[in-house]
């Protein structure tokens, strides 16, 4: 019996490792298919606070991972694929091993949602990104490319006009799903250029892994024609990792889970961390500081109960 397990390794769920090895419950991290979470695919981070030289994000993940060891946590390599937390202890499915629990913490993130496109992943890193507050400095007077018509896309594009020499802001119809200030400010902003009724066919240039260009089709006129970009960035949504609890944990209509207040859920010794909870600010801070307000929250409900 465990008293706490917490499932994802990204910044959130590796700080309440951090917090809950030092408060000596032993917790076990299940690190998911995405293990590191969104820091692993990214490269230098410049704003996380203490590294004023920047680190890359891969790195500083891994340091959140050791730190958590060095006090006791345990990593367990898998994904969860099944929970049942409708009886006590909570028991967790772990590629076909059950493990009981009497606190959960649910810090398993929100996955970008990609185009889909070979070359897009493959670039990912290099170029492409989903994160303009991350990487929009590294294309300074350079040629930057959005892809996406919803409020992410319209605020990650005027962002990108801080940096870029132009922002091209490609989406796929004539209709947008951002609000009505958003898409403003974008229409009014001069660096930013609209590409409608148009989809990305292809990223180039893997064998420079480099983002060069890409090739970029009209859907009502069927013409294609490829056009040079430095950095290109895709801001089509994000997919909450709330499946394994449908039905179990309330979420809102998108799968984000709907906070009780703090870290609580909608089941008491249950709680949440990080990008799973949070589709505004989903950044690698905001998520540590959440797993820190799980793993206190969980260290309280445990002391509460006797444990
Ligand atoms: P979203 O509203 O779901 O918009 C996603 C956009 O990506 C849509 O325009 C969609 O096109 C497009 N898209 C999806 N899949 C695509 C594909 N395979 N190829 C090309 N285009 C594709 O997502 P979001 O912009 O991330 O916003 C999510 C939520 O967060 C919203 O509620 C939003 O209001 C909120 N948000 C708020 C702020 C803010 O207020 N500051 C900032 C960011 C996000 P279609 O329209 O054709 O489906």
């Amino acid at each position: 019996m465990r008293n706490v397990v917490i499932i994802g390794s990204g910044c959130a769920g590796n700080t309440a490792a951090i917090y809950t090895a030092r408060a000596n419950l032993k917790p076990l991290v299940v690190s998911g298919h995405e293990a590191g979470g969104q820091l692993s695919l990214t490269t230098l981070v410049e704003n996380f606070p203490g590294f004023p030289e920047g680190i890359m994000g891969p790195e500083l993940v891994e340091n959140m991972k050791k730190q958590a060891q060095n006090f006791g946590a345990e990593y367990l390599h898998g994904a969860v694929i099944d929970t049942d937390l409708s009886t006590r202890p909570f028991r967790i499915n772990v590629e076909g091993e059950w493990i009981e629990t009497r606190t959960l913490i649910i810090a398993s993130g929100a996955s970008d949602r990609w185009l889909g496109l070979e070359n897009e992943h493959r670039l990912i890193g290099h170029g492409v990104s989903s994160c303009a507050t991350c990487d929009g400095f590294f294309y300074r007077g350079k040629k930057i490319m959005v892809v996406g018509g919803g409020d992410s896309a319209m605020e990650e594009a005027n962002f990108l006009t801080r940096f870029g020499s132009e922002v091209a802001l490609v989406h796929r119809r004539e209709e947008f799903r951002a609000s009505k200030i958003m898409l403003d400010r974008a229409r009014h902003n001069p660096k930013i250029k609209f590409v409608m009724n148009t989809v990305v066919e292809d990223v180039f240039d893997v064998s420079q892994k480099l983002v060069t260009g890409v090739r970029l089709r009209n859907v009502k006129t069927g013409e294609t024609w490829e056009q040079d970009v430095d950095g290109f960035f895709v801001a089509i949504g994000h997919i909450p990792n709330t499946k394994i609890f449908k039905g179990q944990i309330e979420t809102d209509p998108d799968g984000y889970i709907l906070s009780k207040g703090g870290a609580r859920t909608n089941i008491a010794g249950v709680f949440h961390a990080g990008d799973v909870q949070d589709r505004t600010y989903r950044q690698a801070i905001t998520a540590s500081g959440a797993g820190c307000m799980a793993a206190i929250e969980a260290e309280r409900y445990l002391e509460a109960e006797g444990h």
